[in-house]
């Protein structure tokens, strides 16, 4: 059994089945289930987006 622990998308809630899609911010790290997605966070959040 996998114990694997899902993550939502910090934009539409939905389940990430991906990984790398993660934007580091002041609030801590966010994951994404597309590129869209996480460019759209990106875009309204880009104050708290910190470099990598
Ligand atoms: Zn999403």
């Amino acid at each position: 059994m996998s114990e694997e622990e899902k993550k939502l998308c910090d934009l539409c809630q939905l389940v990430v089945e991906i990984s790398g899609l993660t934007l580091k911010t002041k609030t801590g790290e966010k994951h994404f289930c597309c590129e869209g997605c996480k460019g759209i966070y990106e875009m309204l959040n880009e104050n708290d987006i910190l470099p990598e």
